[in-house]
């Protein structure tokens, strides 16, 4: 096969693989599998990764970017096969630039390998990487806009970015940064690459700002009784932009994915890292004491659960944040025990147990950015929705939860997660460990079941379009190119057809 022969001439044997195993798990993501690809690049550096973006473009193949792979909306899948697919695992440089406050990373590197080299310094990036950062890099998160650490105050992924250097299908490399100062010089071209799925190119090196790390933290966790408090509760605290972190979750997803998080050994865990990062042992016996008294009832208080991370320079400033925060909140609901908030700061980048559900079934999550006016119609609609689906919902053994975090002050991001009984595919298989796996329940193949969630998935993203909801993460499981107005779909058109005249770079990405 004289590409794969031409691959390994330029970028060395080790760094293409056509293993059958490995192609098998790299055509999943976390939701589903697609088409196989012909072989696997793992470039070592920039010039590499150039070297065989040219081969495949005059070869003609499709490129198809994968970081981490802990997405799953078909962003690193192809459904025709015989792509290429460019791991950017091996490309994990961090460059740490004290002086000038800047960090260079490689687009492989991982959020939790990037935050343990920034803390020696006392340094983070603002938006400091989602929950899945123990496998999630930071080119994968810029590529398809992210957020979760450091949400609360400084918004996502996107805007904790300086600069960027991409691979162009035809293997040139384009700096979007015309100086290391700021992003904002002129248009910003950066920005055209944040969020575009690896559409427009293959991101090599990234440029994050950096701020000091504040030592001091306080979590803090409110019940609500409705969906409509709990709404109102957590817009006012997106307003007051207090907290580094918040997220909430429905009773549903309290009891299931989180509550198995909170058994024996988890807790012992939390008590050690608790112990071990509180800024002082009182804060962390404070803390245990907590937990303990509250027990597991504690995350079942309300219908919905809020919890927020609030940090601070020291303990007048933590406390007085964490108290106006209380103040904002206090009107729509009541404060619970700060178990799930705490158990999320001892360990922000969890193993990614949670691509199953509770008792192993497959999962599926389902997000919208909504106007705040219209998150409370949404979910009402939503409820009705599910009225209408609920006898074959419960016949398939099909359930679903809901999660919710802040995208700025405007948008309040609603996540629906789908479970639905299933056989597991490679992906799961390689990404958990057997011990975890044998402490599951198995599942047959279930056909029947993962269409009817697959159905109910398009449906739910129809009724997202209906109260004009954006989309993270768009890959090929969102709609976004016939979202913009003629202007704007005739720009991006024109620019995808600039960087990438052949259309090999991620087709079908953004609807591309
Ligand atoms: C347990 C779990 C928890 C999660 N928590 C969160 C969360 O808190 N917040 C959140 O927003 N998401 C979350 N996610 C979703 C997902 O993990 C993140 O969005 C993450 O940023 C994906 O990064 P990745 O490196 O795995 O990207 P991948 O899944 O490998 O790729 C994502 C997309 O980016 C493209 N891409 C990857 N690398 C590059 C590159 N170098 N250049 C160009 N394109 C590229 C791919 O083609 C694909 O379209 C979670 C997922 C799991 C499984």
């Amino acid at each position: 096969m004289t590409l794969m022969h031409d691959l390994i001439a330029a970028i060395g044997a080790d760094a293409v693989s056509n293993d059958p195993a490995v192609l098998a798990v790299m055509s999943n993501d976390v939701y589903r599998g697609s088409g196989v690809p012909a072989l696997i690049v793992r470039p070592t550096s920039v010039a590499d990764l150039q070297a065989a973006a040219r081969i495949c473009c005059s070869a003609g193949v499709a490129m198809v970017p994968r970081g981490g792979g802990a997405s799953y909306t078909d962003g690193y899948l192809f459904d025709a096969g015989g792509h290429v697919l460019f791991d950017t695992g091996a490309l994990d440089s961090i460059e740490i630039d004290v002086d000038n406050a800047v960090v260079t990373v490689g687009a492989g590197a991982t959020w939790a390998k990037l935050k343990d080299a920034l803390a020696v310094h006392g340094l983070r990036t603002p938006f400091w990487g989602p929950f899945s950062g123990l496998a999630a890099t930071v080119g994968g998160s810029v590529s398809q806009n992210t957020l979760s650490h450091g949400s609360g105050t400084y918004g996502i992924s996107a805007q904790s970015v300086l600069s960027l250097d991409v691979v162009l299908a035809s293997g040139d490399l384009l700096k979007t940064g015309a100086s290391t100062a700021t992003r904002f010089y002129g248009p910003d071209l950066t920005g055209l690459f944040t969020g575009d799925c690896g559409a427009l190119g293959i991101k090599a090196t990234i440029r994050l700002p950096l701020i000091a790390i504040r030592p001091r933290f306080e979590a803090v966790s409110f019940a609500f009784d409705s969906f409509a408090a709990c709404h109102a509760g957590v817009s006012r605290a997106q307003r007051e932009g207090l907290d580094d972190s918040h997220f909430g979750l429905d009773l549903a997803l309290s009891q299931g994915q989180i509550a198995r998080q909170d058994g024996v050994a988890a807790k012992l865990k939390i008590a050690r890292d608790l112990f071990a990062k509180a800024p002082n042992a009182f804060v962390g016996v404070k803390q245990l004491i907590r937990m303990a008294v509250a027990g597991d009832a504690a995350m079942r208080a309300g219908e919905y659960m809020g919890h927020f991370i609030v940090e601070g320079v020291d303990a007048t400033d933590t406390t007085a944040r964490a108290a106006r925060l209380r103040a904002v909140i206090a009107p729509h609901g009541r404060e619970i025990a700060n178990s799930v908030p705490s158990f999320v700061r001892a360990l922000p980048f969890a193993p990614l147990t949670n691509i199953l559900g509770p008792s192993g079934e497959r999962w599926v999550p389902i997000h919208g950015v909504l106007q705040q006016d219209a998150v409370v119609p949404f979910h009402d609609a939503l409820k009705a929705f599910y009225e209408t689906r609920k006898a074959e919902m419960e016949r398939l053994g099909i359930w679903s939860g809901t999660m919710f975090s802040p995208a700025g002050s405007s948008g309040f991001l609603y996540e629906v997660a789908l479970y639905w009984p299933d056989d597991r595919t490679d992906y799961h298989r390689h990404t958990l460990t057997p011990d975890h796996v044998a402490g599951l329940k198995p599942y047959p193949e279930n056909a029947e079941a993962r269409a009817y969630t697959h159905q109910l998935k398009a449906e739910i993203i129809a009724l997202y379009q209906q109260f004009g909801a954006a989309h993270f993460q768009i890959g090929r499981a969102y709609p976004y190119r016939d979202r913009l107005d003629p202007q704007a779909r005739a720009l991006l058109l024109g620019i995808k057809a600039a960087l990438d005249p052949k259309g090999l770079m991620n087709p079908g990405a953004l609807g591309l």
